[in-house]
């Protein structure tokens, strides 16, 4: 080809011209040490706490500790394929997950991405896993009722929407069991649930969906899964991953139900990280930072003003104890940072007493503000009612001669406790749990020897829904028990019991 001199020339200057002087920027360092899931890496200068960092063949990895002369990130991906020397990019973006309506129904990884085959989420926005809780200008206090739909909660120790409740006790004592009662109870309330299982077995974890799912409770509800067989860092970071996806729907105004089943394991896996990052151990070998993880975490659950939306996100976080030892260095914890803790017992859970709630140590600081007034009425006197009975019930055992006031005593205790009793997955209605609760206050039960005492309920429940619907309706939409209707109550209760001593 023949170019003339003017011709190159002209070439030369259009190119100049267009010539586009943006550099790209990019701030790329290189690994310097890869092992046990930590990357070292030098050459990050700008880099932020938490970045979302990438390596060279699409692994991520996150910015956890910014060191003088080097950042050490933790993967979150397989590390197999990273090499010293490889390069790293900064992301400019804090490790973010997808969030949105999208998302209820499935079962989803730490990082938001689908674990469940049902095809991708289109997500409606990301946020960043971190984010600062609202501030005291934001909030109100605590005044609506979460209902578990657990007789012994609900009228001992009540939730309310936007608290935070321990739920504390020992391996296999039902702890996840009363987290999904509540998640299910939750069909009819307008709350979204997030389920976040933290080290759990697969198929556990594959267990609750299925439960979820066949309670009809899994289309409101985000299952976050960082099962036992991941990486300590994308445990450490699953419960974030759920209550950024929960305060997309508190910033909509809604109402939310956060579950971290369970937070001992998260506090295992940041140790784990923590000590692999060479943070110093403190307490029990725990990093001296182990408080602000599950604080930071705890104090995202809240219950906003009107002008904010008047949302709420309630938080149950799960604690297992070693043989009930609540002393321990994450128990005292968490039961500092929330407020109340439902306590479950391995005794009572053995005895058959299930749920196995122990009253006398369980506490809801806030949750009594939010119970409904009906329920406030009945409820009074219950805990009061069931310590005393467990402290005759030892007492008695060593004297067989008794006078009446502690035989009616003995067996009006029994019957509290055979009316607390409740089987998994069968949440009642707080009317329901209005009503029998009276029943057995009130000396209804007397008469009824205590193994008919669950026939009994379940009877009373559809004799009134079949012949008295209006009464429980009133109760429920009223919140209260007026006088008429406790009158009703009566009549009905009167009548119900001398019937179903009659059939038996
Ligand atoms: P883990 O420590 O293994 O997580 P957990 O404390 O979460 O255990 P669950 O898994 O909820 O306990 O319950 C343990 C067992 O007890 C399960 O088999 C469950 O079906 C049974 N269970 C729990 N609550 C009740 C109940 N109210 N009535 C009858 N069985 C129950
Ligand atoms: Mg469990």
């Amino acid at each position: 080809m023949d170019l003339r001199p003017e011709e190159i020339t002209g070439i030369i200057k259009s190119q100049i011209r267009n010539y586009d002087r943006r550099i790209e920027h990019n701030d790329v360092g290189t690994v310097i040490t890869i092992g046990d899931g930590i990357a070292r890496i030098y050459g990050l200068d700008g880099c932020m706490s938490g970045e979302l960092l990438t390596l060279d063949d699409g692994v991520y990895a996150m910015a956890m500790n910014l060191e003088e002369d080097y950042v050490a990130a933790v993967m979150l991906g397989s590390d197999r394929n990273v090499k010293e020397g490889d390069t790293v990019k900064r992301t400019g973006n804090v490790v973010s997950v997808p969030v949105g309506e999208q998302l209820l129904g499935r079962v989803v990884n730490s990082l938001g991405q689908p674990i469940d085959g049902k095809g991708p989420v289109t997500a409606a926005d990301h946020y960043p896993i971190e984010m600062p809780a609202y501030g005291i200008i934001a909030r109100k206090s605590v005044s609506r009722p979460l209902q578990t739909g657990i007789k012994a909660i609900d009228s001992m120790v009540p939730i309310g929407r936007g608290q935070r409740e321990l739920i504390i006790g020992d391996r296999q004592t039902g702890k996840t069991a009363i987290a999904l009662d509540t998640i299910i109870n939750q069909h009819d309330k307008n709350v979204i649930c997030i389920y976040v299982a933290i080290g759990q077995k697969s198929s556990t974890v594959a267990n609750v969906v299925e439960t979820l799912r066949q309670n009809g409770a899994l289309d409101y509800t985000i299952v976050v899964s960082a099962s036992a067989s991941e990486l300590a860092p994308l445990q450490y970071i699953a419960p974030y991953t759920g209550v950024s996806m929960g305060e997309y729907f508190l910033r909509q105004g809604k109402d939310v139900l956060c579950v971290y089943d369970d937070l001992s394991k998260h506090a295992v896996a940041y140790r784990t990280l923590s000590l692999l990052l060479k943070r110093p151990p403190g307490r029990e070998a725990y990093p001296g930072d182990v408080f602000y993880l599950h604080s930071r975490l705890l104090e995202r659950a809240c219950s906003l003003s009107e002008e904010y939306g008047g949302g709420s996100i309630t938080a149950l976080p799960i604690i297992e104890t070693q043989a009930g030892d609540v002393s321990a260095y994450i128990p005292t914890n968490v039961i500092s940072i929330t407020d109340g803790q439902v306590f479950l017992e391995t005794d009572l859970f053995n005895a058959g007493i299930r749920p196995a709630v122990n009253p006398g140590i369980s506490v809801s600081r806030v949750g009594g503000a939010a119970q409904i007034k009906a329920m406030k009425k009945v409820a009074s006197s219950l805990k009061l009612t069931y310590s005393q009975y467990r402290e005759l019930q030892s007492f008695s055992q060593f004297g067989s001669d008794l006078d009446k006031d502690t035989k009616e005593r003995l067996a009006l205790g029994e019957r509290v406790v055979e009316v607390l009793k409740q089987d998994r997955n069968s949440p009642v209605d707080v009317a329901d749990q209005v009503m029998i609760i009276y029943a057995v206050t009130n000396g209804y039960l007397k008469e009824i020897p205590v193994s008919q005492i669950s026939e009994y309920e379940d009877r009373l429940f559809s004799f009134v829904r079949d012949n008295h619907g209006e009464l429980t309706k009133e109760i429920k939409e009223s919140g209260i028990l007026s006088e008429d209707n406790e009158k009703k109550l009566k009549d009905i209760l009167s009548e119900f019991t001398a019937d179903f001593i009659k059939t038996k």
